[in-house]
């Protein structure tokens, strides 16, 4: 039976850890210290590392852990990962066997150039593009990008679960609330987000239909985000990539 693990890296980053009773793979390894205690202590075999971009909170732990064994390291083609050994780009499929599990390849640029997600079991490991009500900074990518990527994640089921690169919900959510303060669903789920938080306590994984629900980048033909995006810019748009635009940018001055 697979289990999902998310190990606390840095401040805030989750190195998600697949696992069962004998082996393991991680997912964005930043650092390796975590993913080595952690394989210490509970006996397992690492067995595959995917990587979802090139960030070193991402993949800074890679070298480290290839460093007494050799496991395939998945990644986006067009990325300097460490240790890269299969590229992957839109449409490929990761297959983990000894886990029994596989993921589709889903390319969703934006936050860096070629930034990938893995989706598979109804997980989606989605690094730092999808976020718990928010969405990735735009380093490498237009808006048009990011749009289309967050679009392309948003298609997947209402319960999928979403597991991003950090834990950035709460923070996230006091942004989403200036953006929709009317709505409930919302308000509701920071209380659950504070509780949790409250508890030491992941906010992670969130599903794809709270996300719809609640995460304002996701939601940019609402009325109520559409007209907050025009109060914040002082004009009149309704294009959604423009709303998405507007807001992203709002966010980086929050
Ligand atoms: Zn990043």
């Amino acid at each position: 039976m697979l289990e999902i693990v998310p190990l606390p890296a840095f401040k805030d980053n989750y190195i998600w850890t697949l696992r069962d009773e004998r082996r393991a793979a991680v997912v964005d390894p930043g650092d390796a210290g975590p993913v080595k205690a952690y394989l210490a202590r509970e006996r397992l075999d690492l067995v595959a590392i995917l990587a979802t971009h090139h960030h070193p909170d991402h993949v800074g732990g890679i070298d480290e852990l290839l460093q007494n064994r050799r496991v395939p390291v998945h990644g986006p083609k067009g990325e300097p990962i460490p240790g890269l050994t299969h590229p992957v780009g839109e449409g490929d499929t990761v297959t983990v066997a000894e886990l029994g599990a596989s993921f589709s390849v889903l390319a969703i640029p934006g936050h860096t150039r070629a930034h990938v997600a893995y989706y598979g079991a109804g997980s989606l490991f989605c690094g730092d593009t999808l976020f718990a009500c928010g969405c990735g900074r735009l380093f490498e990518g237009t808006a048009e990008q990011m749009y289309a990527s967050l679009a392309k994640l948003a298609a997947l089921p209402d319960e999928t679960r979403v597991y991003c690169g950090h834990e950035y919900t709460l923070a996230n959510i006091r942004f989403a609330r200036e953006v929709e303060p009317g709505n409930a669903v919302l308000a509701a789920r920071e209380k659950r987000a504070a509780g949790l938080r409250e508890a030491g306590k992941p906010t992670l994984p969130s599903t794809l239909g709270e996300e719809r629900a609640t995460n304002p980048f996701l939601r940019c033909v609402e009325p109520a985000v559409i007209e907050s995006a025009n109060k914040y810019l002082g004009a009149r748009i309704a294009d959604p990539v423009r709303v998405f635009a507007a807001i992203r940018d709002w966010k980086n001055r929050f």
